[in-house]
């Protein structure tokens, strides 16, 4: 029997809405996109246009020649009515194009005919990601993956467990794309050559990996599918790897985004310039919507139904990991995939207490820490001690600070000490 994977601490994941196959629908199309210059933790690009030239859907905007960037492609045919300074959700500060929508679209609504099958090795996936500019599901460039030497690679985990609860594209990629991500293992395969291949996805997804299973068994793909238990953080690449008893070095990780991508790239020479994006929250029913880059929060949350009251919060990400949007009017980029609206009567709230050394934080820490030891020695200036405890091994799960009965902010506390000691 194959039972599934776990590991000491996180949380146990309560049943998840039970989520039927999703239905993809069409957003807006952008009649003014907002195209930031810089759409992940990256460096700027050189913009190949300028105010008042008029683009074609997919034209590249711009060339990813930077330190870990990534070419940035027109959603929309249009002209570029402005050029505006601008700061991103996640407070990077660059430029942003305004192109306002006009003129046909060569590929949207057309029946395009695919890519001719070929063959890829490694540098030709890479030069092809790189023309073509695509994030994983973590938002880095995911020509860095194509960059490591195939022949260093001993295993290749495709990692279709959520990253977070409550967030549904993956799940939707499983269900409606099952055979393109198939498709792109095959072309993976390829390229790996003699490296074994994991497919890991939570038990919840068990009747979906079913049908992939017996399709990838019928190709004739050697592949391991492993089932894990629903526990955040368990998508965690870092802790999947741990979990599976692999060494780190000589494993690379896929996420069911990252083949969705590759796919359109490889079959269709389709820049990223929408996303399928799943917005959900405790309460209402997860929506997925197939949008493109450049289009405001706001139209799409219109598009949803969904309609936010003063206090809710609207969050990139889940409910742990999760930023909050101050402004709706702020468009969708490359690295948002999920939104997630947190409403008042659902948010934490409370004043802050000293520790009562519930032990809560340290019994789910999935790294091991003692958060709230680390909190404390913070607190008294301590913060090489608390280097020393392993302060920089903490991934940011948010579970501590979840659980804490005190309300202590102790994510919060790790995050600015780290980002201190680096700056
Ligand atoms: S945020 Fe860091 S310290 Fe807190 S539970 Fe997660 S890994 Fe542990
Ligand atoms: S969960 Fe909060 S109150 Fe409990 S030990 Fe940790 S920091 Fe202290």
């Amino acid at each position: 029997m194959n039972i599934p994977r776990s590991f000491a601490g996180g949380v146990e994941l309560f049943p998840m809405k039970k989520v039927q196959i999703l239905e993809v629908k069409n957003g807006q199309l952008p009649k003014l996109a907002l195209i930031p210059w810089v759409q992940h933790q990256g460096s700027e690009g050189t913009a190949l246009v300028e105010y008042g030239d008029f683009v074609q859907e997919e034209q590249i905007l711009i060339k990813g020649d930077g330190i870990n960037s990534v070419s940035i492609h027109s959603p929309v045919p249009g002209r570029i009515e402005r050029v505006i300074p601008y700061e991103t959700w996640s407070g990077i500060k660059t430029k942003a194009f305004l192109i306002s929508l006009g003129g046909e679209f060569h590929r949207l609504g057309k029946d395009v005919p695919p890519e001719p099958k070929q063959e890829y090795n490694i540098q030709m996936l890479r030069d092809k990601v790189l023309e073509f500019g695509a994030l994983d599901s973590e938002g880095y460039p995911l020509s860095q993956k194509l960059a490591e030497d195939p022949k260093k690679i001993n295993c290749v985990i495709i990692n279709s467990v959520p990253k977070e609860p409550y967030q549904f594209n993956e799940k939707v990629l499983l269900q409606t794309r099952w055979e393109d991500l198939i498709s792109t293992v095959n072309v993976l395969h390829n390229v790996y050559g003699e490296a074994r291949f994991v497919w890991a996805y939570t038990s919840e997804d068990k009747k979906d990996f079913n049908r992939i299973k017996n399709r990838c068994q019928r190709l004739g793909l050697d592949i391991n599918f492993v089932p894990t238990r629903n526990q955040y953080p368990q998508g965690d690449d870092s802790l999947l790897i741990k979990v599976l008893g692999l060494n780190k070095e000589d494993v690379i990780t896929y996420d069911t985004l990252s083949l969705h991508s590759l796919f359109d790239i490889i079959n269709n020479n389709k820049p990223m310039v929408e996303k399928y994006l799943s917005i959900t929250s405790v309460d209402a029913e997860p929506v997925c919507l197939k949008v493109r880059i450049g289009t405001k929060i706001s139209t799409i949350l219109e598009d949803c139904g969904v309609s936010i009251e003063n206090n809710d919060q609207v969050l990139v990400g889940g409910p742990f990991r999760g930023a909050q949007i101050k402004d709706l009017d702020m468009p969708i980029t490359k690295d948002i995939n999920n939104l997630f609206i947190l409403e008042d009567k659902h948010r934490t709230k409370g004043e802050e207490y000293s520790c009562i050394h519930c032990g809560w934080c340290i019994s789910t820490c999935p790294s091991r820490l003692n958060p709230s030891r680390l909190s404390m020695l913070i607190d008294a200036d301590k913060t090489e001690i608390a280097f020393d405890e392993g302060l920089d091994l903490c991934s940011f799960c948010g579970i501590c600070d979840f659980v804490c009965p005190s309300h202590i902010p102790l994510i919060n506390k790790f995050q600015d000490t780290i980002n201190a000691s680096t700056t």
